[in-house]
């Protein structure tokens, strides 16, 4: 058909979007692996939570497992971008497995919070609240890093005003880092109320790409008739973008894994079509998705970018260092 034919559609793509270091970095760590140590290199978890990578990582010879026990002796291992609980790291040493962790140095960060607070269990240990989503493996890996009890996970506003911890003036918070920027916000401002002594970072723990991609969904939204994200149901971030976008203005948004999964009915009657991906999704998707939809629309693509990024993150030992 004629593209002059064709029904124009205005696309905003939202700037940034998609893969963000940390994301990019545990992608390298299996990608070095698999070129320093030769297949087969396996990964605990979903190394990001993304099909496409996942399959992209099995084709060059990955296994994704979910625990350590399905890791044979002397086999290697990555463990995934959300981080590990430590008895993780303990089991694999036990069982001589050589890991590599691909934790983002931002998750990280707040695991190293989180030990401070607790202090070693010395006098000046606080009890902390952490504020996340119960079953997100970072938040499992987070809550890790303590021994039990230490942590009490706060999942919404409702539990951060009825929680009764045992010593209201020794407490710390901190976040998982891929939450709603405005809901958290909301829940600290509850806790700081109820608990004035309450110990936190200074805004939260969301990373950079978290508030970002935030930032750049709101700035197309109230524009959209639809916003369509491209990223997987597990993908905690982008979830939250979803969420971001029909809050923001969006007449509807949803979340689509990638161009095969897209209903194509939905796009009936629309006349502006935001896009925008998650931290874990390939900007390879949206090209896809792009194409696919410049097929059948007379497309005006403008690209809204709301911030530069210019963060990453070196790789982790050993694999930092150049081979010889
Ligand atoms: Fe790291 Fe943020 Fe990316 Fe998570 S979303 S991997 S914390 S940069």
């Amino acid at each position: 058909q004629d593209a002059t034919h064709q029904q124009t559609l205005r696309v905003l793509l939202a700037g940034p979007r998609g893969f963000c270091a940390g994301v990019d970095r545990a992608i390298r760590v299996v990608e070095e692996a698999l070129r320093r140590y030769g297949a087969p290199v396996y990964v605990r978890h979903e190394i990001v939570h993304n099909r496409t990578v996942v399959e992209g990582l099995e084709a060059k010879g990955a296994i994704f497992v979910e625990e350590l026990d399905e890791v044979p002796e002397d086999g290697h291992v990555v463990f995934s971008a959300h981080g590990v609980p430590k008895s993780v790291p303990v089991e694999a040493e036990r069982r001589n497995l050589l890991y590599l962790d691909a934790t983002c140095p931002l998750v990280s960060k707040v695991h190293r919070e989180a030990e401070r607070h607790f202090a070693g269990g010395g006098p000046e240990q606080r009890h902390i609240l952490m504020i996340g989503h119960a079953g997100h493996p970072e938040v499992v890996g987070t809550m890790g890093q303590l021994p039990v009890g230490a942590v009490t996970l706060i999942n919404d506003a409702e539990e951060a005003r009825t929680i009764q911890p045992e010593d209201p003036t020794r407490l710390a918070f901190i976040t998982q880092t891929t939450l709603s920027v405005d809901d958290t916000a909301e829940i600290v401002e509850i806790l700081r109320e109820r608990f004035p002594l309450i110990e936190g970072p200074k805004r939260e723990d969301i990373c950079y790409a978290t508030t970002n991609r935030q930032e750049a969904v709101k700035a197309i939204s109230h524009e959209s008739d639809l916003v369509i994200v491209i990223g997987s149901p597990n993908s905690s971030n982008s979830q939250r973008l979803r969420e971001v976008a029909e809050r923001s203005g969006a007449t509807r948004a949803i979340l689509v894994p990638k161009l095969v999964d897209l209903d194509w009915s939905v796009l009936e009657g629309v006349k502006t079509l935001g896009i925008s991906a998650g931290a874990s999704a390939p900007e390879s998707l949206v090209q896809e998705m792009v194409n696919a939809l410049s097929k059948k629309y007379n497309l005006k693509i403008e690209e809204r970018i709301v911030k530069e990024e210019s963060v990453s993150f070196r790789l982790p030992s050993p694999l930092s260092g150049e081979e010889k």
